[in-house]
């Protein structure tokens, strides 16, 4: 993959907020500047490409899909805000990878121990669905974030997207020759011949998947004690 000029191989949160490579994602992030489409009223949205956050240390990768529109669109730091981030930050703080058990905004205080947490698209998506275009135009951002985190030895992908964006990272290292030859179940651990990364599956930790009880808070913890087995 050819790279956008002036992209480099470290995290750049400041460059990653700036881009505005995709026109119908931008409009759609800037549109919860007005009042009229923000849930939470008075507060001031963050509105832009959501970068990553964590540790640049970190062994575990956590990849989400997107940010969520009243979540990480709202606060700018990736499931700060929304039900999905709740679930995730109190099983981190469970599993002693954090020091907040809630969290509220980028002013928290929250630090994160040997986890980073992305997305594998940077921008609120309507309904919650990147085109394949958008996925694609966002994907080297993500390459650059793999790229820099050096120590990375697990990666739990969220969901099918974010499972299949990782895939595409590693076809264009090189190291997988077809994205559709690796199905996504959760729980299910995959390593690679040429990779000494692993990669690992989870359903998403959205609200409806906890109020249907696809996913519960003890699979969740189940799914984090085999997560520090791998590391
Ligand atoms: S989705 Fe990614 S590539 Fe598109 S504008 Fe947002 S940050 Fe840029």
């Amino acid at each position: 993959m050819t790279k956008p000029e002036g992209w480099g191989d470290a995290l750049f949160p400041r460059k990653i907020a700036a881009c505005r490579k995709c026109d119908r994602l931008v409009a759609y992030c800037a549109s919860f500047q007005q009042p009229e489409n923000q849930k939470v009223p008075g507060f001031d949205y963050w509105a832009k490409p959501v970068p990553g956050f964590g540790d640049r240390k970190a062994r575990l990768l956590i990849i989400g899909l997107a940010p969520g529109a009243h979540g990480a669109n709202r606060t700018g730091r990736p499931f700060t805000g929304d039900g999905a981030g709740e679930v995730l930050y109190r099983a981190l703080y469970r599993q002693g990878f954090s020091n907040r058990e809630s969290v509220l905004d980028r002013q928290d205080g929250l630090l994160l121990n040997g986890v980073y947490i992305t997305n594998a698209v940077k921008c609120v998506p309507p309904k919650n669905r990147p085109s394949g275009e958008e996925k694609q135009r966002c994907l080297p951002w993500l390459v650059d974030e793999l790229d820099a985190l050096k120590e990375v030895g697990v990666v739990l992908a969220m969901g099918k997207d974010a499972h299949d964006a990782y895939l595409r990272y590693l076809k264009e290292r090189g190291v997988i020759q077809t994205v559709g030859a690796y199905r996504f179940g959760h729980s299910k651990v995959v390593r690679f011949e040429k990779d000494r990364r692993i990669l690992v599956a989870t359903y998403h930790f959205s609200r409806y998947n906890i109020n249907t009880g696809v996913l519960t808070e003890e699979m969740v913890d189940a799914l984090f004690e085999k997560l520090k087995k791998l590391l």
